[in-house]
C-alpha cells in the first residue's frame, strides 16, 4: 500500500489533525513521487529483509518499502504523526510503527530482531549527524543503509585528511564503512522547503577493517576530542582537550611525525589512531 501524499493531501492531513510542523524535529516531508521512486531504486530491498526506517513521517517511503520487504520497523519520534501513520498502515501486519526517538533505541531492540537489518530514512536534518554517529555505534546490527542527509553532512563524512571538512565523522565513516553519494536532491521536493540541499547516501559497514582499532568504544569517545578546536594548532588542541602538559604532547606528536603547527583536519587517519592509543 503506497502511503505517499501529494502536497495537497499532506496539507489536508496536517490541517485535519491540527499539526504544525516542527523545525527542531526536521519535519520536511517529501512531496515528489518521482524523486521518492528514484531514491528507493537504490535501496536493494527484498522480501527476506527486515528494514528499519528512521523518521517515517506520514509515510512517503514507508508504504512502498513495506511492499518490498519482509518486515518494517518505522521509528517516529512525533506522537501524533506516528499515530496517523499507524492508522494508515493498520492493515499491514508486517509494519510496526514505533513511537520513539531513534537516538534512544538501545542495542536490545536490534539484538531482538535476530538478524542484520537494512536501514532507510529521510533523516531529520536537525539531528542527522547524531543519528549517523549512532549508526556507527550500532554497525554490527545492520548491513546496508540508504539515508537522505544534508549535503554538508555528507561532505564531512566523505572528506579526506587535508580537506577543510575533515573531522571525527570523516574518521569514523572512513575506518568503519564504505559510503557513496548516489543522488542529489533539491530542496524544492520537500514541504516545507529546507534551507539546505540533500543527498542520498549508501553506506555499508566494512567487513574487514584496514586499520586495527584496539578499543572501539574508547576510539569513538576520544577522536571527537582531537577535533574540538579546529582553528588551534594540534599541540594546543591536544594539550587542552586531554589536559596534558605541552612538553609531553610535543614528545608524542614528534614521535608520530606530526608537526606541532598542523591543524586537526590535516592529520592522517593512521596517525589519529596512534594518537588515540597513546593519549587514552
Ligand atoms: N520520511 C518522511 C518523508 O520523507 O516525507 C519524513 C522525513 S522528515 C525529514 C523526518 C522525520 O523524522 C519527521 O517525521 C520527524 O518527526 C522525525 N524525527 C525527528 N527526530 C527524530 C528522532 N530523533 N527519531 C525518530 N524520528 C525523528
Amino acid at each position: 500500500m503506497d502511503t505517499f501524499l501529494t502536497l495537497t493531501e499532506l496539507l489536508a492531513v496536517l490541517k485535519e489533525n491540527n499539526i504544525v510542523l516542527e523545525k527542531k524535529l526536521g519535519q520536511n516531508f517529501l512531496i515528489d513521487r518521482n524523486v521518492r521512486d528514484k531514491i528507493l531504486s537504490f535501496a536493494d530491498i527484498t522480501r527476506k529483509d527486515i528494514v528499519v526506517e528512521i523518521g517515517p513521517g506520514l509515510g512517503a517511503l514507508t508504504g512502498v518499502i513495506a511492499e518490498k520487504c519482509g518486515t518494517v520497523y518505522a521509528v517516529e519520534k512525533d506522537r501524533k504523526i506516528a499515530e496517523i501513520l499507524k492508522n494508515r498502515l493498520k492493515n499491514c501486519s508486517h509494519v510496526h510503527i514505533i513511537n520513539n526517538d531513534f537516538l534512544k533505541l538501545d542495542e536490545q531492540f536490534f539484538s531482538s530482531l535476530k538478524e542484520k537489518v537494512k536501514i532507510t530514512g529521510n533523516l531529520p536534518y536537525s539531528v542527522a549527524s547524531l543519528i549517523l554517529f549512532k549508526l556507527i555505534e550500532l554497525k554490527m546490527f545492520w548491513n546496508f543503509a540508504l539515508v537522505m542527509i544534508p549535503e554538508d553532512v555528507a561532505l564531512k563524512i566523505m572528506a579526506i585528511p587535508g580537506d577543510k571538512n575533515f573531522n571525527h565523522m570523516s574518521v569514523f565513516f572512513s575506518v568503519f564503512t564504505n559510503c557513496s553519494i548516489c543522488y542529489r536532491i533539491p530542496g524544492s521536493v520537500f514541504f516545507p522547503v529546507p534551507d539546505v540541499k540533500s543527498v542520498v547516501m549508501k553506506i555499508t559497514p566494512k567487513e574487514k577493517l584496514e586499520y586495527q582499532i584496539k578499543d572501539e568504544k574508547l576510539f569513538l569517545e576520544t577522536v571527537p576530542k582531537i577535533f574540538v578546536h579546529r582553528r588551534k594548532n594540534i599541540l594546543n588542541v591536544l594539550s587542552s582537550s586531554f589536559r596534558i602538559d605541552k612538553k609531553d604532547i610535543l614528545a608524542i606528536i614528534q614521535h608520530l611525525q606530526i608537526e606541532p603547527s598542523m591543524r586537526s583536519h590535516q592529520i592522517e587517519i593512521n596517525k589519529i589512531i596512534k594518537l588515540v592509543e597513546i593519549l587514552s
